[in-house]
């Protein structure tokens, strides 16, 4: 058996099921991403009408997620030099979900990048295909040992920032992945199209079954955008970088909409005026995943 093999079966413990699983999900990536998308709609195809099919995937949802990053987040995780970790019993209000929900990341300095399963599910993925990005050393091991048909590769994390950057510049948001197949916490930043990634096409189709307006596999960041209206040009710019139909600019005015709003701050980055800002304001609601106010929150 392969030493990152090993250490699968070790995270797991006696959930031998779980290491199984988590051995085949990053074996069969793409293929395992496809029946899941597939699934999801065949299942609001035939029962949107349904309300007890939110169950279902509610059950699915908890257990596979991710946490919207902004770029000062990432950049912070990406950076790390020492191994993090938190919860689960202490990141509720991080990622609300009931089971994948510790952060925790081993010797972080490690970084491996390789092809995203759901950019490979698609006819015309948006390119580069190259932007799941694993964070730590058992992942990193575990896909250079056994993810080759992927395209996996080291990367330094100068490299890390430099795809991040390009890919944000071409309307990818940041998520963090967090599933209880890998043993309940996040090892992988993703780079995602709003077209292509499957946890946001999920949510989307989801939404579509009757009650399930609120399932979501996607945590906002937990910032909201201000604007500073003395260098607004209305130019709607941000309107039409926004994949989340937060921002409408409509006779002269700009509407922005916080509760459909993640927080992704692409929004920020395009405004040439300089007339946006991500703010955290701590109401009760979902804290941000900022290492340093995570710790200070959590210490
Ligand atoms: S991009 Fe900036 S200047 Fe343009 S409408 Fe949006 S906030 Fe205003
Ligand atoms: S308004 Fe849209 S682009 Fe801006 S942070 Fe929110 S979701 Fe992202």
């Amino acid at each position: 058996m392969k030493d990152s093999t090993r250490k699968v079966f070790q995270l797991h413990g006696w959930r031998v099921d779980r290491a199984i699983h988590n051995y085949l999900y990053f074996i069969f990536y793409d293929l395992y991403v496809k029946i899941a998308l597939y699934a999801t709609k065949v299942i609001v195809a035939l029962f949107s009408w349904f309300k007890p099919v939110n169950y279902v995937t509610g059950f699915i949802f908890n257990r596979y997620h991710a946490k919207v990053l902004s770029r000062s987040d990432v950049t912070k995780l990406i950076n790390l030099n020492e191994t993090v970790m938190l919860g689960p019993d202490t990141t509720n209000r991080i990622v609300p979900y009931k089971y994948a929900n510790k952060i925790v990341l081993r010797e972080p300095e490690h970084l491996a990048v390789m092809d995203c399963p759901c950019k490979l599910e698609m006819k015309n993925p948006c390119q580069p295909t190259a932007s799941c990005i694993a964070v730590g050393r058992p992942l990193v091991d575990f896909w250079l040992e056994h993810c080759k048909k992927y395209n996996v590769r080291r990367i330094t994390k100068e490299e890390a920032m430099e795809i991040i950057d390009s890919l944000r510049r071409t309307g990818h948001i940041n998520q963090a992945f967090f599933k209880v197949a890998t043993g309940g916490s996040m090892g992988v930043i993703c780079n995602c199209c709003p077209d292509c990634c499957v946890s946001i096409r999920a949510t989307r189709l989801a939404r579509k079954v009757k009650g399930g307006q609120d399932i979501s596999q996607f945590a906002p960041s937990g910032y909201t955008v201000v604007r500073d209206e003395s260098k607004c040009q209305l130019c709607g710019t941000c309107a039409r970088t926004c994949r989340f139909d937060a921002v409408v600019i409509s006779n002269g005015t700009r509407t922005y909409h916080s509760d459909a709003c993640v927080g992704c701050e692409l929004c920020v980055e395009a405004c040439e005026h300089g007339a946006l800002s991500l703010r955290f304001e701590d109401d009760g609601g979902l804290i941000p995943l900022d290492i340093d106010l995570v710790r200070k929150e959590l210490s």
